[in-house]
């Protein structure tokens, strides 16, 4: 499949893996815009954002949710953090494989946008 984020679960495109399951599997940004910036997916292809998660596959979105504050400590910004979904064009969004981005390591704006 010609998806980024299957070629970077699969190993196809390297990353810097910062911790994964048999369900998820979460790397660092590759275009950081904080300190922290990892990028938290479902190892299944789920497209494509928010707009797509379903009582069939909220599962895996409960499971990463539960997986944030382990995260968010293996980073060291267990004190603060953000979790963003872009979702569709409008909402900036660019890979359409269902991710989180959990952003922190500095004092974050009150501004989201
Ligand atoms: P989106 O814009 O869809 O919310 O987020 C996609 C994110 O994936 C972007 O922040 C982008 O920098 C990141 N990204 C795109 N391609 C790669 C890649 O090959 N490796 C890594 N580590 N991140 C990527
Ligand atoms: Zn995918």
């Amino acid at each position: 499949m010609d998806c980024i984020f299957c070629k970077i679960v699969n190993g196809d495109i390297p990353s810097n893996k910062v911790y994964e399951d048999d369900k998820i599997y979460a790397f660092k940004d590759i275009n950081p815009q904080a300190p922290v910036h990892v990028v938290i997916i479902p190892k299944e292809h789920i497209l494509t954002c928010a707009n797509d998660i379903t009582e069939e596959n909220v599962g895996v979105v409960a499971h990463i949710f539960t997986k944030i504050p382990e995260i968010a400590k293996i980073c060291g910004t267990e004190e603060g953090y953000r979790i963003v979904n872009n979702c569709g064009e409008k909402g900036a969004q660019t890979v359409f494989h269902l991710h989180f981005h959990l952003l922190g390591g500095e004092q974050l704006s009150e501004k989201l946008n």
